[in-house]
């Protein structure tokens, strides 16, 4: 089969396809570069800080960017969240008290949260300060969700994880329908409405706290550090949300009056300046492969034309064989590692044995392309990211050239 022919097809029907998604990136990085123009960023903001970090400019405009940008009244982004699970603990310890309920309505949270919660025991989780979890049945069922809260009245977080992560029997929530959920929630109960926004960054033209949520949360190794950014995280909302959530951050009183940016703010703002363009090529480099993998019998989900509100694109490739060499493909063609060979190994915290492809400059950025798949039926591969397109395209044609070869 001519795959480089195969894949300019594809690329002709999605012509259209790409083009929303360089307008969605026009939006953005317009919404983006009036937040910078407005607070004045400048070079001296870079200026390294260290020790307490007292009088930073440089973090608190970086906050003030990310909240902007963000539609939310207030927020924080910091080089010391060490992951997309700390900002989330970070956010959770804030909201709820020993006695509270953290309700989630989108069934069971992304996998390293149940250690922060206690569904698997720790010490130190939720559980353990006597906060409570429940979960409503159904997903994102808005009579469930005002039936639950009306009948409980402990709910002090109503939580939502936007992303379908990684499983592939979910869908990814709009923020539309976040935001239907948040005027529900606030018309009968006083319960914080925390988002887990992981990987749906500049997927739309707003963001959760512009529909009404009082805490949303992400990573800066995903979308909105554009892949300049080294390590962090980021929380933004609702002043009072974002300050209790602050005081958990560092210490009760010194909130957001401390923390030495070390340098770090410079990657951060800038990551920030290229988020919306990343997150466009990563948005072209999954319809993409959906299109390749589609056309060629697999099935795939989001579709190539369905609207996409996160990153991730899922392909059942049907057999452990098509898994790894498909996850083969796209190593050979990433520009750091690119002779390491994935293989399924026992990662601390999954059932079964997990295949990873990632060869970026970020160790564990995933918004560097990558692909992760979980070695049991339907072996779905999860790929995700791609800091240009043109790269992406590139290791997308080299998994499919092996995919096909095992298939001819
Ligand atoms: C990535 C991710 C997280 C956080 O994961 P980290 O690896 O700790 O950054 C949480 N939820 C979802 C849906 C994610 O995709």
């Amino acid at each position: 089969m001519d795959i480089e022919k195969l894949i300019l097809d594809c690329e002709t029907e999605l012509s259209e396809v790409f083009r929303s998604f360089d307008t969605l990136s026009l939006y953005n990085t317009r919404k983006v570069l009036k937040a910078f123009v407005k607070n004045r960023v400048s070079a001296a903001h870079f200026m390294p800080t260290d020790g307490y970090g007292y009088g930073d400019a440089g973090r608190e405009i970086c906050d003030r960017l990310f909240a902007e940008i963000f539609e939310a009244e207030d927020g924080f982004a910091r080089h010391s969240l060490v992951s997309g699970t700390h900002a989330l603990t970070v956010g959770l310890f804030g909201l709820l008290r020993p006695g509270d309920t953290m309700l989630c309505a989108t069934g069971i949270p992304y996998d390293t949260i149940h250690g922060v919660i206690g569904l698997t025991p720790h010490s130190g989780s939720l559980a353990d300060f006597g906060i409570k979890y429940r979960q409503t049945e159904n997903f994102m069922d808005i009579e469930e969700i005002k039936r639950t809260l009306l009948e409980d009245k402990t709910i002090k977080v109503v939580y939502l994880q936007r992303s379908r992560g990684y499983n592939g029997a979910r869908r990814t929530l709009s923020v539309s329908e976040i935001g239907e959920v948040c005027s529900v929630v606030k018309s009968i109960s006083d319960a914080f409405i925390m988002v887990d926004n992981c990987y749906g960054e500049f997927c739309e033209e707003h963001e959760p706290p512009f529909v009404g949520a009082d805490l949303t949360v992400g990573s800066l190794i995903k979308n909105p550090g554009g892949g300049i950014a080294e390590t962090g995280g980021y929380l933004v909302g609702t002043k009072k949300a974002v300050s209790l959530a602050a005081e958990r951050l560092t210490a009760p009183s010194i909130g957001l009056e401390c923390g030495a940016s070390l340098g770090h703010t410079k990657p951060m703002i800038k990551g920030l300046f290229f988020a919306p363009h990343v997150v466009a090529q990563s948005l072209k480099a999954a319809a993409l492969a959906a299109k390749i993998f589609e056309t060629s019998g697999f099935t795939i989900s989001p579709t190539p034309f369905e609207k996409r509100f996160d990153i991730i694109q899922t392909i059942n490739l049907e057999s452990p064989e098509n898994v790894c060499a498909f996850c083969a493909g796209i190593q050979s063609m990433s520009p750091i590692d690119s002779s390491a060979v994935p293989e399924p190994w026992d990662m601390p915290g999954y059932d079964d044995p997990v295949i990873m492809a990632a060869g970026a400059f970020t160790q564990g950025a995933s918004i560097e392309l990558s692909a992760d798949a979980p070695m049991r039926p339907p072996y779905s591969v999860f790929m995700q990211g791609g800091l240009t397109y043109e790269s992406a395209r590139i290791a997308i044609q080299a998994a499919a050239e092996r995919v096909f070869k095992l298939n001819q």
